[in-house]
């Protein structure tokens, strides 16, 4: 019965599935994702909900409606925290006016448990031009600045993995305690080698050298740019998505990049829009 339809529900998809306002009541009161596409979405029926592919660690939907499409991911077990890291990055990065990134819309929490991201859906084509997302991603990074240092307003997650963002006005020390230094400590928690660990204090004191001279100005990373993190638009624009923003040094967003697939022309591009950016 559609009145009573909510995520639980759904199996790969709801084909015609019409829910009008007045109908819609009921469900209002239900389900938060379909009381927002009714009220600040500003659609007045929701005609089909279905499934997407592909993603990692939440289920993610397309709802069409009469005011366009959505994208929702939902997640069970994690509260709206996770979520309202990625809306805060989605919209940091679209501020940038940049490359292309869906817009985050509203992040809320679930009835039962667990939360929800509605956003911008975004219709993919195939990969991008790499010279034309070097371009793009250099833009981002020359446009999104910041005045508060190293971190990001919120922590994160990489994947599912907490993230620490906490300001900082120097890199290496960021780099060092709340990136290399965080991680380090989870595996040693996690799987209880200490010489890893101590192999990675030993690196972590040792940084400054590296960095001597070398002027470093906090931009805005997506932070977890691999391969299944970029696509193009139906009109071969480069989109990234599911980031896991923060202000850091430029170079740090090809940390996760080895299986990112960018080649020479990504990289020419690249710096060319970053020497530009820094004469
Ligand atoms: P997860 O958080 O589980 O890793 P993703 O953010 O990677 O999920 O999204 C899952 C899949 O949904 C992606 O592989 C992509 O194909 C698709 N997707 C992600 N964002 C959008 C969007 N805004 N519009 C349309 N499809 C999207």
């Amino acid at each position: 019965m559609v009145a009573h339809l909510g995520l639980g529900a759904l199996s790969s998809c709801v084909p015609c599935t019409v829910l009008r306002k007045p109908l819609a009541m009921a469900v209002l009161r239900d389900d938060p994702i379909q009381d927002w596409i009714l009220t600040e979405g500003k659609a007045t029926e929701i005609k089909r909900i279905s499934t997407v592919g592909g993603g990692c660690i939440n289920l993610a939907y397309r709802y069409d409606t009469d005011a366009g499409s959505f994208f929702i991911k939902t997640n069970r077990s994690i509260g709206p925290s996770m979520f309202e890291g990625e809306a805060l990055g989605l919209n940091a990065m679209y501020e940038t006016n940049s490359i292309r990134v869906p817009r985050a819309y509203k992040v809320g929490a679930l009835q039962t448990r667990g939360s929800y991201i509605i956003m911008e859906f975004v219709e993919f084509g195939s990969r991008p031009d790499q010279s034309v997302l070097g371009k793009k991603l250099g833009e981002m990074h020359k446009a999104g600045k910041s005045f508060k240092g190293f971190g990001f307003d919120v922590n994160n997650t990489i994947g599912s993995t907490p993230q620490i963002n906490n300001w900082k006005s120097d890199w290496v020390e960021f780099f060092a305690e709340h990136r290399l230094g965080f991680q380090l400590k989870l595996a040693k928690e996690q799987f209880g080698d200490s010489t890893i660990y101590e192999k990675g204090e030993r690196l972590m004191k040792n940084l400054g050298p590296l960095f001597e001279n070398v002027a470093i100005e906090p931009c805005l990373l997506h932070g977890d740019l691999w391969s299944g993190n970029v696509s193009a638009d139906k009109d071969g624009e480069p989109v990234i998505l599911d980031p896991a923003c923060y202000y850091g040094h430029n170079e740090a967003e090809f940390g996760m990049s080895w299986c990112a697939g960018f080649g020479g022309s990504f990289y020419n591009s690249y710096f060319e829009s970053k020497n530009m950016w820094f004469r």
